[in-house]
């Protein structure tokens, strides 16, 4: 058996207090902080056992004051780095110290889904009381359910990744004027993170900028959907 991956919670308080937090994680929260000495052993063990990526969770991991040293010390080591973020802290200084990494096998991934308290965990639970025999879930979330105690140990496998795609969209229903869907996609793409009036909405999403809709990710699911023959219905 291959390890493909070792997924680390690096602590458990947040700058954010989401209602569907599964690691019931908030500014008061208990850090419960992973040591940097812990931290060190676990990546030198990941390493010797060739495990190529390490994946840091929390909490918000970039509450740790320490957090590029701890991402050096693994890429240094040779591994690829994904580390869930709400991104808020990713400005100013700490932006700047990371300047460095720009190239490095680092991924930042921000998750903008309000879903683990809806469908991903009704799947989970269809899981786990038998009702379904394979559900699809983003792969932060099948750890977080792990991790809470929804899914007993070794209770589940993974059967398959797809590949990256856009988690969020904005979607227009048929009922919308098309002249109306272009001009709000036009004042969507039109805000500025440079303005002060706008950039607490951004801050709240987690982003930036928008962008125009990419939607070729979802060809897998398109193609399954038409392969068992299920019709969706849109109600007006
Ligand atoms: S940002 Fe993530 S870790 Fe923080 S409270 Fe929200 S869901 Fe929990």
């Amino acid at each position: 058996m291959t390890l493909e991956r070792v997924w680390l919670y690096t602590n458990f308080d947040c700058n954010l207090q989401c209602t569907y937090c599964l690691s019931s994680s908030h500014p008061k929260a208990l850090r419960r902080e992973l040591t940097f000495g812990d931290y060190r052993s676990l990546v030198d063990e990941a390493q010797a056992l060739g495990i190529p990526e390490l994946c840091l969770t929390g909490g918000e991991p970039f509450l740790l004051q320490d957090m590029e040293q701890r991402l050096d010390y693994a890429l240094q080591r040779g591994l690829r780095v994904t580390v869930l973020t709400n991104g808020l802290l990713l400005s100013g200084s700490r932006l700047t110290a990371m300047a460095h990494l720009n190239k490095a096998p680092l991924t930042l991934q921000v998750s903008l889904d309000g879903d683990r308290v809806g469908g991903e965990r009704q799947a989970a639970e269809a899981l786990v009381t038998g009702v379904a025999d394979a559900a699809c879930m983003h792969e932060g979330n099948y750890r977080a359910f792990i991790g809470e105690g929804l899914f007993p140990p070794m209770s589940t496998e993974v059967v398959a990744y797809v590949g990256p795609y856009d988690h969020c969209n904005m979607t227009a229903g048929p009922s919308i004027a098309p002249e109306q869907a272009d001009a709000f996609a036009a004042r969507l793409l039109a805000m500025s993170y440079d303005d002060p009036e706008l950039r607490p909405l951004f801050d709240l999403e987690g982003l930036t900028k928008w962008v125009a809709p990419r939607t070729h990710g979802y060809q897998p699911l398109s193609l399954a959907v038409a392969a068992l023959g299920v019709s969706l219905a849109i109600e007006a």
